[in-house]
């Protein structure tokens, strides 16, 4: 699952042009409905050759809106990912 954007998460759009590789989508093309953005667990990267840390969760202003999920088998993982479920960013 690569990092999950939460219920939290305010539409701001300040996430959405700092991935490196187009992972994110706004709500109007969130492919499960939900009125909130969405990251595309095939194509995030959780940024490993990019940055130090998430750059999306780095410009989220909602404090613990984006979240560690399942690493995705074949995609990189981040050697700062903690545990399911726990913010990207405190
Ligand atoms: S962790 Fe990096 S690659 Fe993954 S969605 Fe966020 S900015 Fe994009
Ligand atoms: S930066 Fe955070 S609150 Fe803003 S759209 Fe992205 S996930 Fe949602």
């Amino acid at each position: 699952m690569a990092v999950i954007i939460t219920d939290t998460c305010i539409n701001c759009a300040a996430c959405i042009d700092e991935c490196p590789v187009e992972a994110i989508v706004d709500e109007d093309e969130n492919p499960t409905g939900e009125e909130i953005y969405y990251v595309y667990a095939d194509k995030c990267v959780e940024c490993v050759t990019y940055h130090d840390v998430p750059a999306c969760a780095e410009a989220c202003p909602t404090e613990g809106c984006i979240v560690w999920g399942d690493p995705t088998e074949g995609m990189p993982h981040s050697e700062t990912r903690q545990s399911n479920g726990t913010p990207v960013i405190d």
